[in-house]
């Protein structure tokens, strides 16, 4: 098998999504060529200067929090978000322009993807909830073509724990005497913390679980131009030391509702749509650096007298990892694309929307699960090589057990599929979709597998879960690579027919 076009993600998204139209190309190879001449250097100078620092009072004892980068950082942030990664959303009204830039993002700096990802989170429901004062005040500086771009983030997570925001967001929104919504509480893990405007998740009245949740936009300033929010400090972590993730307090913090409040757990489900359909992108691109790291190794390292790359067992690595990268990124582009379709729905949502969650769920998880074992696997090839902090194989596995665990690790992309199978019954329609591509018998083993687990009793079918979940992940991952196949062929004949 040919392993070249897995050392540029331009080249595999080339092969992989052949209807990308020429000025798209033309964008992610001067994006992709930047990144190759300016970026890597910079994010490797971020990745080992590590976490930027506070500067919290100004030289008049006033509370700045200021957050102070190595020098590199804003450009190689702002590169993104000039070649349009969150502007061109809303000028092409589709989200493939910035999935297709995120993987060219992530293939080199993971961490990058974050800011872009939050900012984008933030923008849309920005767009679909908020009225025309707030898209001028916040909107408008957020799709900015030039460096004075505004971020966004987004901040849902509390102390207590983020998979269960039902029990544990504490944060409370409540409305002055002057008509507008105040917010009191601290966020525990806030990524792009420092961003002009985040969306936030808090309680409104007295409802408890997710149902009393509601989502809000909280700018960094109030109006009379103070800190609207305080930021405790920033997180020393592992890696995605690219974008600064922080503790924020909120103290009475000036906030919009976007939406309707009974609808607020609804919006952060959209909110995570997005970013975790980003993490599989982001995994996947991940997960094929690795790749092309252990192949640059593999190649020049002779053991036993022939390039390591020709030793048989190390071939059929190769090429299986190849396999698993190409399942990966059939998940997590027919999560991109599927979410594509249903992004602008507000509730009650489609039947659609269902499949899409479930499909976002098994992208989610499998990519992950790719991304740490294909790290793992490359740092085994380059073997003590791939152990020194000085060559960049190690740093893919920091990296991959973050994608792994933020937008919700395993266990609740697992319990979140499940939730989506049993109330909405959406595997049905996943069956649907798939039957074209896969074998009958398999389908049918398939679909009675998963209603014997659905039947199961709770206790049983919680614990059994992951095994269902996996092998749901790689029976869909394996009917859309022949989805891709039979695509790719009916474009080669088109084009045949055209010629
Ligand atoms: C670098 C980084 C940046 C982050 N940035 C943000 C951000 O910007 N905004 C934000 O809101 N959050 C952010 N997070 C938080 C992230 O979303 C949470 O880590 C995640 O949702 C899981 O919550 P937790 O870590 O509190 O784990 P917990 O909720 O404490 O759970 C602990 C473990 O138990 C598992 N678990 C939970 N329930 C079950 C169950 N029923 N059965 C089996 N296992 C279960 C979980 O999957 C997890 O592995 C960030 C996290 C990281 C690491």
């Amino acid at each position: 098998m040919d392993f070249e076009h897995l050392l540029s993600p331009v080249r595999y998204l080339l092969d992989t999504c052949p209807a990308m139209s020429a000025s798209a190309l033309r964008t992610l190879r001067m994006y992709e060529a930047w990144w190759e001449h300016d970026g890597q250097a910079m994010s490797y100078a971020v990745d080992r200067a590590g976490t930027p620092h506070i500067r919290m009072f100004d030289r008049f004892g006033q509370r700045s929090d200021e957050i102070l980068y190595i020098s590199d950082y804003w450009r190689m942030l702002k590169e993104g978000y000039k070649a349009g990664i969150i502007w061109r959303v809303f000028e092409e009204n589709s989200l493939i322009p910035f999935f297709l830039l995120d993987y060219v993002t992530c293939f080199y700096d993971i961490g990058v993807s974050c800011p872009y990802t939050v900012s984008l989170s933030t923008a849309v429901p920005l767009e679909k909830y908020g009225d025309a004062t707030l898209h001028e005040r916040y909107l408008t500086p957020l799709l900015r073509r030039d460096e004075s771009v505004w971020q966004g983030a987004t901040w849902m997570t509390e102390a207590r724990g983020g998979s269960d925001l039902g029990a544990n967001v504490d944060t409370l929104a409540q409305k002055g005497d002057d008509g507008r919504w105040y917010l009191t509480g601290d966020k525990y893990f806030c990524s792009n913390a420092g961003a002009e405007v985040a969306v936030v998740a808090a309680r409104v009245g007295e409802t408890a679980g997710v149902r009393g949740l509601a989502l809000f936009l909280v700018p960094r300033y109030r109006d009379n131009g103070q800190l609207n929010y305080h930021l405790r400090r920033l997180k020393d972590k592992i890696a995605t030391r690219s974008v600064p993730t922080g503790e924020i307090e909120l103290h009475a913090s000036e906030a919009y509702l976007l939406g309707k409040a009974e609808h607020g757990i609804y919006l952060i489900m959209e909110v995570l749509n997005l970013s975790r359909v980003s993490n599989a992108i982001g995994s996947t691109a991940l997960a094929q650096r690795a790749f092309a790291e252990a192949l640059h190794f593999a190649q020049k390292r002779i053991v036993f007298g022939q390039p390591l790359l020709e030793q048989p067992l190390m071939r059929r690595q190769f090429d299986d990892k190849l396999a698993d990268i190409n399942r990966a990124f059939a998940l997590a582009w027919e999560a991109a694309e599927m979410l594509n379709g249903v992004y602008r729905q507000t509730p009650p949502y489609s039947e659609q929307f269902h499949v899409c969650r479930l499909m976002i769920h098994l992208a989610k998880y499998w990519t992950a699960e790719v991304a740490v074992q294909t790290a793992k696997w490359a740092m085994e090839v380059n073997g003590a090589m791939g152990t020194l902090a000085e060559f960049p194989v190690e740093r893919w596995l920091r990296e991959a057990m973050i994608a792994d665990i933020w937008e919700g690790p395993p266990h609740r992309q697992i319990l979140d599929g499940m939730e989506v199978m049993e109330r909405k019954g959406a595997h049905h329609r996943l069956f649907e979709m798939l039957e074209t591509y896969t074998e009958p018998d398999l389908l049918q083993d398939m679909a009675a597998r998963i209603d014997r687990w659905l039947y199961a009793p709770q206790e049983i079918r919680e614990a059994d879960a992951q095994k269902m979940f996996e092998a749901l992940a790689l029976f869909t991952g394996d009917a859309l690579l022949a989805k891709q196949r039979a695509v790719a062929l009916e474009k080669t004949l088109e084009g045949r027919h055209k010629g």
